[in-house]
């Protein structure tokens, strides 16, 4: 089993241990209401204060207010609701106000949201300003004095969430010299990792979340500059001197009193120093492991803990999947964009070329990584890039590469191009090869040391290049049909002369039947026609639901399964650079991804044994696909570990 390394500290942290004791002592023992004036009461209180007290030191907020509340977003909205009030005040009052609200380019999408909602809500109409970066990520410093006098507002944050980037804090406030802008720093990613002296700044508001500092989630502070306006945003029962009503959560601030206790008294977190090492250690590991990376903000600016890098040719995805299934935890942006596709807008916001912002990997540990820990990722970190090189990934491939035979398929935005190779003769031709994957055809043919005979396009056959209708591409042989006019199928023959496989573009499924016996395997272009590949008889009959209702497993039910069935095959269909990183869970598999599916399939259908074939990948969608494919097939024993290995382990 692959042990976690957890490398994605930006996006949240592990408790610290002594933060979980002081939450379950503060509920076992300290669980007062800090309102009620008995003794229990007043012990929670005492709590309370003295976590108050802490934070005060760790912050350099002697005066001012300093509140404990759910997290950062609840903080901003404090901040930002604040702010507008007091200029709304102003207006109201026939005073001047700014008509900006100045925001940083790359702030946490919960700053812009806020304000918009916000100048919405209080309908005051105001004009929101976003300020640039420059290409190292820092705020430009001259259009923020440009703006200055007309600013009412002004949010920038002490360091980036994604690239780690570290503001250059005196900067703005020179350049807010003379303005009456309120001014809010997101000091999220600065606590416990760059010194904090709030008072003695200009700062009118900086709000901060535990969770990014190992206290749990659910907890977080706003500070307020003193004399700078507030609205509370949560009225009630008025606990924290009418600042933030609602009963306290205790187990929290006891916690995030643990993690400033950390933080002040030294030994827990690594020095900036001590945190500057560790991560030129991990640089040097991802340059061995990936060649012509490109870090995306100069270390020398950014938080010792966060490397945002992209490598040429390979997409946030793939990183992730081989990072992942190393058993290292790293992101694509943030967490928040993790799960969408787009391009970061922070890396677009500092003008770098499309390719990076869209293929992005964020590597960030907390300050109290050990060196064994970084260490033990770095060898993984070089396991991944070996991978990689091996799958035919990697611009320099090395030789002994696996060989690639038969069909494979590759993917485009849900259009499907083919490529059909040869691996006796290193032969192979590309089927509608599609621009966006010209570089990885390219890379993967180059580090096999395939030469390609033709790119095919089924709807045109100009590109055929022979007089005759059949090609032969060493062992194999590829016959090209005119279906009427407008299009082409290609198919691959069996030794036997008896077609395998249709690569068949977007034809219609009834005209290629009346050419082609059913067993042929249908390789469509477009993703909705098949998830994997379908025989021209299981495309003609439609889907069976009901043939897939027990396909799906969960570790306990494999464990039965693999012990009752020693024939059974496990079937790990990640790509192939997944499966050479990590394996599965300590169990034996082959690797046959989605992609080599229909190279595959043909022989799994042709078992006579019927033994069961159990299909396993990361998350459970892929194995899903692999097993459900099979049941259409009518292979009734296929499953699918649900969940994925992730749940397994
Ligand atoms: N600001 C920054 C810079 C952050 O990184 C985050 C969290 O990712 C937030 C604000 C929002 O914090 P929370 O989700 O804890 O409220």
């Amino acid at each position: 089993m692959t042990t976690e390394i957890y490398l994605d500290g930006n996006a949240t942290t592990a408790v610290l241990p002594a933060a979980l004791r002081a939450a379950v002592q503060a509920m076992e023992h300290c669980y007062g209401n800090p309102s009620s004036s008995h003794a229990t009461g007043l012990k929670a209180k005492a709590l309370l204060d003295g976590v108050r007290a802490r934070a005060r030191r760790v912050l350099g907020a002697d005066r001012g207010r300093l509140m404990f509340n759910s997290g950062a977003t609840e903080g901003i909205q404090t901040a930002v609701l604040s702010a507008l009030c007091a200029i709304r005040e102003r207006r109201v009052a026939g005073l001047p106000t700014g008509s900006l609200l100045v925001y940083g380019a790359t702030e946490h999408k919960a700053v812009p949201e806020s304000l918009a909602h916000w100048n919405r809500v209080l309908g005051l109409d105001l004009t929101l300003y976003k300020l640039p970066v420059g290409g190292d990520g820092r705020h430009d410093l001259a259009a923020l004095r440009a703006v200055a006098p007309d600013a009412a507002f002004v949010c920038t944050m002490a360091a980036n969430n994604e690239t780690g980037i570290i503001s250059d804090l005196d900067g703005i406030a020179a350049a807010l010299d003379g303005s009456p802008a309120l001014w809010m720093v997101d000091c999220v990613q600065a606590l416990g990792k760059l010194p904090l002296r709030l008072a003695a700044s200009r700062i009118d508001y900086a709000p901060f979340s535990g969770h990014k500092l190992y206290a749990p989630k659910g907890i977080g502070l706003l500070y307020v500059r003193e004399g700078a306006p507030f609205t509370p945003l949560m009225m009630g029962g008025g606990q924290e001197g009418a600042q933030r009503s609602g009963t306290e959560n205790m187990a929290g601030i006891a916690a995030l009193g643990a993690v400033l206790a950390a933080v002040e008294e030294g030994g827990t977190f690594r020095t900036a120093a001590e945190l500057a090492a560790l991560r030129d250690q991990v640089a040097a590991a991802l340059r061995q492991a990936l060649p012509g990376i490109v870090f995306n903000a100069p270390f020398e600016q950014a938080l010792p803990t966060t490397i945002n890098f992209s490598v040429p040719g390979l997409s946030s995805k793939e990183l992730l999947d081989v990072f992942d299934a190393a058993g290292l935890r790293v992101s694509a942006g943030s967490a928040c964009s993790a799960a969408k596709a787009a391009p970061s807008y922070v890396l677009e916001a500092m003008d770098l070329p499309a390719w990076r912002s869209s293929s992005a990997v964020r590597l960030s540990f907390g300050p109290a990584t050990d060196a064994a820990t970084i260490a033990a990722a770095c060898e993984r970190i070089v396991r991944c890039g070996d991978a990689l090189r091996l799958a035919g990934m990697l611009a320099e491939g090395i030789a002994g590469t696996a060989a690639l035979d038969g069909p494979l398929q590759l993917t485009a935005a849900g259009v499907h191009t083919w490529l059909v190779c040869d691996a006796a003769s290193r032969a192979c031709v590309l089927i509608d090869p599609q621009p966006a994957l010209a570089a990885r055809v390219d890379t993967l043919l180059g580090s096999h040391g395939y030469r390609l005979v033709a790119r095919l396009s089924t709807r045109d056959g100009a590109s055929w290049p022979i007089d005759g209708d059949v090609l032969v591409l060493g062992a194999r042989r590829l016959r090209r049909i005119a279906l009427g006019s407008a299009s082409l199928c290609y198919v691959l023959d069996n030794a036997d002369g008896t077609p395998s496989h249709a690569f068949a573009g977007g034809a219609e499924t009834a005209a290629l039947a009346a050419l082609l016996p059913p067993e042929t395997l249908l390789c469509p272009g477009f993703e909705e026609q098949s998830a994997c590949c379908t025989s021209l008889r299981v495309a003609l009959a439609g889907q069976n639901a009901s043939a897939t209702a027990d396909m799906h497993l969960d570790g306990q039910a494999l464990d039965a399964l693999l012990r009752a069935h020693p024939d059974a095959l496990l079937v790990d269909v990640r790509e192939a650079y997944e499966h050479a990183a990590g394996g599965v869970a300590g169990l034996s598999a082959v690797s046959v991804p989605l992609s080599r599916f229909a190279a595959h399939l043909p022989a799994w259908l042709g078992r006579a044994d019927d033994a069961p074939l159990v299909f396993v990948c990361r998350s459970g969608n892929r194995s899903a696909r692999a097993a459900e494919c099979l049941r259409r097939h009518g292979y009734r024993h296929a499953y699918h570990l649900a969940g994925g290995v992730a749940l397994a382990a």
